[in-house]
């Protein structure tokens, strides 16, 4: 079939595109259905110390298998959820399903820390430190324990208002850290005006396998800052080595483990946590 355009013309829908909105309605709907029908799970994926391999958190990422469609990725559902609405509901069962696992770890002794990814839509809706604060009372998760991905971009958006919420999320104790850092418009002179905790190096920097040079100027970036540097996507153990090399903190990525359910996230907790069992010591884990 054809569609006006503005123009006056008449332009023909290509069936890919009829295609792509269609999978756009249909993400909307069943994510809709998803939400209620509690479906949606969250993975964790390991955050380890270049020190000795030990895991130093868990970070939290939405997953959801659809009956028909498969796994959608959140990169795909996250876009149609914030332009939705229903952003709000998925950071709220993300950050009560991370805090009630921490506090799980933490009472069978492992003392690791979990992140929460937070849409930028979010942070400008309703009250998101309320939200916060709730969450921790609710769960009784210790706040020194839960940190928050935010990204470049929002703290570009309104510096006053963003370093008003932040500052109010940092006295609540949870800690800061920028994500995919370098992938998009980066004032640097901005970064010291917040009170962020670490940053992670966008894994575009780690692509293929690669090790690209900006990654050394980011690490000497947070170093200046005081900030704790982590390598998010390392696949390799070139990329492992290099990044130990250069001062990195923290490693994360598909060589140690990818997102695991709860299940198996617990399961590589206990593995790691023997000290003659560290990563430094052992084989890749697949899962
Ligand atoms: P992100 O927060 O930067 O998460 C890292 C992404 O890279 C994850 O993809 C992870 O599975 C993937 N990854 C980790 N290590 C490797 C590696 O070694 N190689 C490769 N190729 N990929 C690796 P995922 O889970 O598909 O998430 C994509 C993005 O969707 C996330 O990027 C985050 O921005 C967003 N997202 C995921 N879960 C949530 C959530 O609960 N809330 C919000 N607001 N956003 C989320
Ligand atoms: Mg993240
Ligand atoms: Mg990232
Ligand atoms: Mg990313």
């Amino acid at each position: 079939y054809a569609a006006k355009e503005s123009g006056g013309g008449v332009r023909v829908f290509q069936p890919r595109m009829t295609t792509q909105i269609q999978r756009r309605l249909l993400i909307e709907n069943q994510l809709r259905e998803a939400i209620d029908k509690k479906i949606l799970q969250v993975y964790y994926q390991p955050k380890l110390h270049t020190s000795d391999g030990h895991v130093i958190g868990m970070e939290a990422l939405i997953r959801w298998e659809h009956p028909t469609l498969g796994w959608v990725s959140p990169t795909d559902f996250i876009a149609v959820a914030e332009e939705t609405g229903m952003i709000g509901e998925i950071t709220q069962l993300v950050l009560y399903e991370a805090m009630r696992q921490q506090t799980r770890w933490a009472a069978e002794g492992y003392e690791v820390s979990v992140a929460v990814n937070v849409s930028p839509v979010e942070f400008r809706q309703g009250d998101f430190v309320a939200i916060v604060r709730e969450a921790l009372s609710v769960t009784g998760c210790c706040s020194k324990f839960v940190e928050l991905e935010i990204t470049e971009s929002m703290l570009m958006a309104d510096s006053s208002t963003i370093q008003t919420i932040l500052a109010s999320l940092t006295s609540l104790g949870v800690r800061l850290s920028i994500d995919d850092f370098g992938s998009g418009y980066s004032n640097l002179g901005y970064l010291q005006k917040f009170p962020l905790d670490s940053l992670k190096i966008d894994r575009t920097f780690l692509s293929d396998g690669e090790i690209s040079p900006v990654i050394d100027m980011i690490i000497g970036i947070a170093r200046t800052l005081c900030l704790t540097v982590v390598a998010e996507g390392v696949e390799t153990i070139e990329q492992r080595e290099f990044l130990i090399a250069h001062g990195c903190d923290q490693l994360q990525g598909f060589l140690f483990a990818k997102p695991l359910q709860e299940l198996h996230a617990t399961q590589f907790l206990k593995t790691y946590a023997e000290p003659g069992n560290r990563w430094s010591h052992r084989a890749i884990v697949s899962t």
